[in-house]
């Protein structure tokens, strides 16, 4: 269907749609269930069954299998069923921890599913993009992307890239006209716009004509597909990390096995363990158990209502030295109310608490009727019809639809007794120049009945002082002189000291028939007065600044608003101080990244800014070695939010485009959030390191103790099914619950940690060394200690190395919970580990106890003297290294 050479009343029509109450809720299920989800089918992912076997791929696990199923033809068939057993088990382990590791990047995905707003039944909502069916009324402003097939009814201004399709990188300029040319491609098709397409400028309003495969890049499918999800810093170090470690334990593997052959051991017996002992000491769940820490520690966040799109920044996060974020919003409730309004020459307060339209006007405390002063009526009226709020009534409460700056002027407006659909029956809107954070400003063009036409702006009261030449003074426009701008700006000045944002009223006459240009329009206007709004800074953010300075984090302002506005919200917060400088956007504009490196890490406070310059501002904190997190919600903001090292978008108020741009999406638009997912990034990367550290100091003390055994020339003190065992349970559950671990009270008071840190720094590696050498060494103790006590029953010392061995290693686990010693921290603060343990111990006993287990596992059991020796030996590593802590550190 051509639905571009169509007018919108037949697609309409053919569409069985209405443009002024949309669809109604049934008929859109029902075209739901018709059409399918607007959805693009992905790509075929690999199935489970190929998951799962790819467990098996494993070099060491295939010599394994095959050396077991040898042992199983020799008739050594129990080890040979116990260790495929085993094999098989961890198979499913590794199974599980990579299914789970990729369903929860999906459900990461799912979170930041674009929204897109539609009109059913008579209401602007907004739903997900993927339940938008043809026919829907779907409207769109500068920010937005395009969320299916679209043939335009209204366009101001509007402006749309399009690139992936058309390979124009230049925005292309919609309008409503029917388009006749049959054969146009799609880059001639002015009155449509496409799902995936991004709007730049202006806005919209269309009826969705195609959805899912049925639209234009539907048809070239795969083009936009979401990207996958790149691997982090320390996952890519891991994996380098992973191929020294896996020569470091051939290579130790091959000593031992070569070693115990030169001593006329049994070959066969060697070989095995050997083999065992690689499949053990080779970390493979490493990997797996990283994407888990890191996505369970991303599902934690999003608790915290942080939701992060790219899996780096998690460890970004904990590296960030500078916050840059947006005031209004972030910092503040961006709940605004008018509590003041100056014209000519008179300053009126108004009273009434947020979106409910109850209040009065006063002056000097007189309370007066707005409607009759002509001055304040026209303010009001401008004010809401230069404007794309609304305020609705839903059970009993007020609230708002559109911009809160925008809505506090509605909300003044009924105060006075105005209502936006009787302005709207008097006056026609014509044509628009939309607020854009660059100009500051914006205007619409109206005309009444009588086809007067006036074009009415509002914007930041410095700009439209600039861009009027009049103003309205006891009903005439007297001559803008410097005197007047003088006072005026005073007045502004006045309204900013109390932490007031400040938003301007100008008009004037036009003449003649559209289209306008924006920038003969906005120019030789008449200055009406302007407006103060409270905007209270959200009251857990300045706990949450003073808690990343701490952290050693600097919180940095950058705002559009008016300076001294921002100085006085910066004083409310603490970081506006004595020492603190400021730079506003004109002097920016003159600076040269380079000037800006001499200064920027003494500013606090960056006001007046456009988004442009928060590039400026990001490079040169980079260029002074500093991770910068930016904040961002515009389009202009995107090229900061992507060149920051951490993106930050908002999920409220954020366009579509910024929160593709970023690497966080805060969900409440918080300062609090920010802080929140540093210190959860803090927290990832410690848990991470504390489970390497576990996994690593166990294998050290697994191949040192048979290293030891085979060095000194003594029987083997673990049979391979033994090492299996430890491999599969010991370093198992307990690395996975180091992975859930709550932060240590210190994180937010440390440093922020280099980037370029290696896995092993601040004292990491000579901890898995020094604990691994002990754990090897106390196990070999055990075992000779009751080897020669009964030197005739070497299943009984082998036992005994195996039960110290686990034991070492399970109350090393608790060590490795804190950077200080064991301890510094309850271990009853995380159960998952206490679990992880208690089920390990018991697995263990149930191995040496339980009569069916003991052929298979070689075991015998144990006296209960001898639990005193093993107890006491796998104490030795983490105590003996706790108290030299303590002894260092007094
Ligand atoms: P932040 O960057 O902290 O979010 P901000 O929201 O104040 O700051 P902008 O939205 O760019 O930054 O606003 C800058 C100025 O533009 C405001 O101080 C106000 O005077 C004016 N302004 C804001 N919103 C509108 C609007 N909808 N229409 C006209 N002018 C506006």
């Amino acid at each position: 269907m051509k639905y571009f050479a169509m007018h919108p009343e037949q697609i309409v029509q053919s569409l069985q749609t209405d443009m002024e109450k949309g669809l109604d809720e049934k008929e859109a299920k029902r075209r739901l269930k018709q059409f399918g989800y607007n959805e693009l089918q992905e790509r075929e992912k690999p199935s489970h069954v190929l998951l799962f076997f790819s467990q098996f791929k494993d070099f060491m696990v295939i010599v394994l299998l095959i050396a077991t199923l040898i042992s199983g033809l020799l008739g050594e068939w129990i080890d040979g069923i116990a260790i495929i057993a085993i094999v098989f088990i961890n198979g499913i382990l590794g199974f599980f921890q990579e299914y789970k590791a990729e369903k929860s990047l999906d459900a990461l995905k799912s979170y930041t599913a674009p929204v897109v707003s539609v009109l059913r039944n008579s209401n602007w909502m907004k739903i997900p993009a993927k339940e938008i069916v043809p026919g829907d009324i779907m409207k769109f402003s500068a920010g937005d992307r395009i969320g299916a097939d679209v043939r335009l009814i209204e366009a101001n201004s509007l402006e749309i890239e399009e690139s992936a399709l058309t390979g124009e990188s230049l925005p292309s300029s919609k309008d409503v006209n029917p388009v006749y040319d049959s054969n146009a491609g799609l880059g001639d098709l002015s009155n449509m716009a496409f799902m995936g397409s991004l709007v730049t400028r202006g806005s919209g309003k269309g009826i969705v004509v195609g959805t899912g495969m049925k639209t234009a890049v539907g048809k070239i499918a795969d083009l936009l597909q979401t990207t996958p999800m790149v691997m982090t810093p320390l996952q890519r170090r891991l994996e380098q990390l992973g191929k020294i470690l896996i020569t470091a334990a051939l290579l130790l593997t091959f000593v031992v096995v070569f070693a115990g052959i030169i001593q006329g051991r049994d070959m066969y017996t060697m070989f095995l363990s050997g083999v065992s002992l690689a499949v053990a000491a080779i970390p493979e769940g490493l990997p797996a158990i990283v994407t888990i820490a890191l996505s369970l520690g991303v599902q934690r966040m999003i608790k915290k209502n942080a939701i992060v799109k790219k899996l780096p920044a998690v460890e970004t996060l904990g590296c960030a030295t500078v916050i840059c974020s947006d005031k209004t919003g972030t910092m503040t409730q961006n709940k605004m109310t008018v509590t003041k309004l100056y014209t000519n020459e008179k300053m009126f307060t108004v009273t009434g608490e947020g979106y409910n339209p109850i209040g009065s006007f006063f002056f000097n405390n007189r309370k007066i009727d707005p409607i009759n002063d002509e001055h304040i009526k026209k303010m009001l009226q401008i004010g809401m019809l230069c404007n794309h709020a609304q305020i609705v009534r839903k059970k009993g409460k007020f609230i708002l639809d559109g911009d809160p700056t925008e809505g506090a002027l509605i909300v003044a407006a009924m105060k006075a007794g105005l209502s936006k659909e009787r302005l709207l029956k008097d006056y026609r809107v014509i044509q628009e120049f939309p607020f854009d954070s660059r100009r500051k400003m914006m205007t619409m063009i109206i005309e009444n009945d009588r086809k007067e036409r006036w074009a009415i702006t509002k914007g930041a009261p410095d700009v439209l002082m600039k861009l009027s030449t009049t103003v309205l003074l006891n009903g005439r426009r007297e001559r803008m002189t410097s005197r007047t701008e003088k006072k005026l700006k005073l007045e502004v000045e006045k309204m900013a000291e109390e932490a007031l944002r400040t938003i301007a009223i100008a008009y004037k006459r036009i003449n003649g028939y559209g289209p306008f240009d924006q920038s003969a329009v906005e120019k030789d206007l008449i200055f009406l007065g302007f407006y103060g709004m409270i905007d209270p800074p959200r009251k857990e953010v300045k706990e949450a600044i003073e808690k990343c300075k701490r952290a050693g984090i600097k919180t940095v302002m950058i705002t559009g608003d008016h300076m001294t506005t921002a100085r006085a919200i910066g004083t409310q917060l603490g970081i506006y101080g004595k020492q603190s400088q400021t730079i506003d956007g004109g002097q920016l504009e003159k600076m040269t990244v380079e000037e800006l490196e001499e200064v920027v890490e003494r500013v606090s406070i960056f006001a007046r800014v456009s988004p442009e310059h928060k590039l400026k501002i990001v490079q040169a904190l980079q260029n002074k070695g500093h991770i910068v997190a930016m904040t961002g919600d515009g389009v202009n903001d995107a090229p900061a939010i992507k060149a920051a090292d951490i993106g930050i978008s908002m999920g409220i108020t954020g366009t579509e485009v910024a929160k593709e741009a970023s690497a966080l999406v805060l969900l409440d638009d918080n300062f609090k959030t920010i802080k929140d997912a540093i210190e959860e990034g803090r927290n990832i990367y410690e848990n991470i390191r504390k489970f390497i550290r576990y996994l690593l100091a166990s294998n050290v003390g697994e191949i040192l103790v048979m290293l030891f055994a085979i060095l000194l020339a003594l029987p083997l003190p673990l049979v391979p099914v033994q090492i299996l065992w430890v491999n599969l349970v010991t370093d198992g559950l307990p690395a996975i619950a180091l992975g859930l671990d709550k932060p240590e009270e210190n994180v937010m008071l440390r440093k922020p940690r280099h980037p370029k840190e290696g896995v092993f720094a601040r004292g990491l590696g000579w901890k898995i060394i020094s604990r691994g050498f002990l754990i090897g060494l106390v196990t070999l103790l055990a075992f000779i200690f009751v080897y020669k006590q009964y030197p005739n029953n070497l299943p009984y010392a082998q036992t005994v190395a195996f039960a110290t061995l686990v034991l070492a290693q399970l109350i090393h686990v608790f060590d490795c919970r804190s950077e200080q010693s064991i301890f510094s921290r309850n271990p009853f603060e995380n159960l998952y580990l206490v679990g992880a343990v208690l089920s390990s111990i018991i697995l263990m006993l149930v191995v040496i106890y339980i009569p069916t287990f003991q052929p298979i596992f070689h075991t015998v059991p144990i006296l209960l003297k001898d639990w005193l020796l093993i107890l006491g030996m796998a104490c030795i590593p983490t105590f003996l290294l706790a108290g030299s802590f303590y002894i260092r550190k007094t």
